[in-house]
C-alpha cells in the first residue's frame, strides 16, 4: 500500500501532482506513478465555518499580521484523518521546530502516514497546536512566508527514500548525509571494510564524494585516474577517501 501524505493549506495547489508542480516531475512524479507514494493537498478553506471562507483572524494583544484559526485547522485533521485508517504522524511546518535532517527524513519515510500542517501569515492560534501535538518540523533557521515550501522540502525528501523510488537501491546511501553504503555498486560488499581501514565508523554520516562523467577530458581537465582502471576496489577506497576529506574540511560537524 502507497505511503499516504495528506498537506492541510490555504494554498493545495502548491503539491499538484501534474508538472510543473515541484512534486509532479522527476522522482516523486515516478514514485508516485510506480504506486510507492500518493499525497492529497486539502485545502483548510473547506472547513470554515462562515461564508467569507476565512481561516484567519487578527491577533488578539493586536499587532501586525493575521493568525490562522483554531477551528477550520482541527476539523480538517479529524476528516482528513478518517480517510484511511493507517496510523497518522503529524506534523507542523514551524520555525521553531526540530531541524529537518536525514535522520529525521529517514524516520518519516518509514511512516504509513503523514498528515502536514502548512502555516501562514504570523503563524497558528497556539492552542490547536497543543491539541493537535504534532511533530515540528523547521527547514532551517531562516523564515518563510508559509510552511509551503518547508512541506514540499519534506516531503520530496522523505519520498527519495521509499525503497524503490531511487534506480540504484545503494544510491539514498551515497549521498551527502547518508549512511557508508554496505555494498559498492558492483555489488561487493567492499566498503565496509576499506571505511574500518580509513577509520570511518559504520554509522558515520560523511558528504558525497565528487562526481564525473564523460567527456574524459574537458577543457584541459581530466577526470581522476583511479575511475578509469576498472578496479572497483580502488574506486571504493578512492570515493570513500574523498567523502572523508569532503567531510573534514566543509563540515567536521558531522564527524563529532
Ligand atoms: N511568526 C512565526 C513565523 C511565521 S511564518 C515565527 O516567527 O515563528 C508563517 C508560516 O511559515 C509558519 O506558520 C510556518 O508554517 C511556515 N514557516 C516559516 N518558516 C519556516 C521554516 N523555517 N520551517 C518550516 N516552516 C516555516
Amino acid at each position: 500500500m502507497p505511503m499516504r501524505i495528506d498537506i492541510l493549506t490555504t494554498f493545495p495547489e502548491m503539491f499538484s501532482p501534474e508538472p510543473p508542480g515541484a512534486l509532479g516531475l522527476s522522482i516523486p512524479s515516478r514514485a508516485r506513478s510506480a504506486g510507492l507514494v500518493d499525497w492529497h493537498a486539502h485545502n483548510l478553506r473547506d472547513w470554515t465555518a462562515d461564508k467569507r471562507q476565512k481561516t484567519d483572524d487578527r491577533p488578539f494583544g493586536g499587532g501586525p499580521g493575521m493568525v490562522m484559526m483554531c477551528q477550520p485547522i482541527w476539523d480538517a485533521f479529524g476528516a482528513v484523518e478518517a480517510l484511511d485508517q493507517r496510523p497518522v504522524r503529524r506534523v507542523y511546518m514551524t520555525p521553531q521546530g526540530r531541524l529537518l535532517d536525514q535522520p529525521l527524513v529517514e524516520e518519516l519515510s518509514k511512516e504509513q502516514r503523514l498528515v502536514i500542517l502548512a502555516g501562514h501569515y504570523e503563524g497558528v492560534d497556539e492552542r490547536v497546536i497543543e491539541k493537535l501535538a504534532p511533530l515540528e518540523v523547521s527547514v532551517g533557521d531562516y523564515v518563510l512566508s508559509g510552511g509551503e515550501l518547508g512541506a514540499l522540502v519534506l516531503i520530496d525528501a522523505v519520498i527519495r527514500l521509499l525503497p524503490g523510488a531511487l534506480g540504484d537501491g545503494a544510491s539514498a546511501h551515497q549521498d551527502s548525509f547518508g549512511t557508508i553504503p554496505t555494498i559498492d555498486p558492483t555489488g561487493d560488499p567492499i566498503n565496509p571494510k576499506i571505511a574500518a581501514q580509513l577509520g570511518i565508523s559504520p554509522e558515520a554520516r560523511l558528504l558525497d564524494c565528487p562526481h564525473y562523467t564523460r567527456p574524459r577530458v574537458w577543457e584541459g581537465v581530466e577526470v581522476p585516474e583511479v575511475l578509469l582502471s576498472g578496479d572497483h576496489g580502488a574506486v571504493a577506497r578512492w570515493r570513500l577517501e574523498q567523502m572523508l576529506a569532503r567531510t573534514r574540511d566543509r563540515r567536521p560537524d558531522l564527524l563529532g
